[in-house]
């Protein structure tokens, strides 16, 4: 995301929107944990996740993780 954002500045347009919109879209959805696997893991506040199956809480400079 970062790299997006100095690509193209403070300038948000419609293009950005879009990706903001399906990032919005991926926040919602269930990400995997990192410790468990398990797709159980919500989205707290920006960069700050909680695994509802371990109950791990953890923080990522990220708008979603990502998968390696
Ligand atoms: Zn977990």
């Amino acid at each position: 995301m970062l790299a997006i954002v100095g690509k193209f500045g403070p300038r948000y347009g419609a293009t950005i929107r879009k990706r903001y919109a399906a990032i919005e879209e991926l926040q919602r959805k269930k990400q995997q944990c990192p410790y468990c696997k398990k797709k159980s893991v919500k989205r707290l506040a920006k960069g700050l996740w909680e695994c509802k199956s371990c109950e791990k809480k953890f923080a990522l400079d990220a708008y979603f993780l990502t998968k390696k």
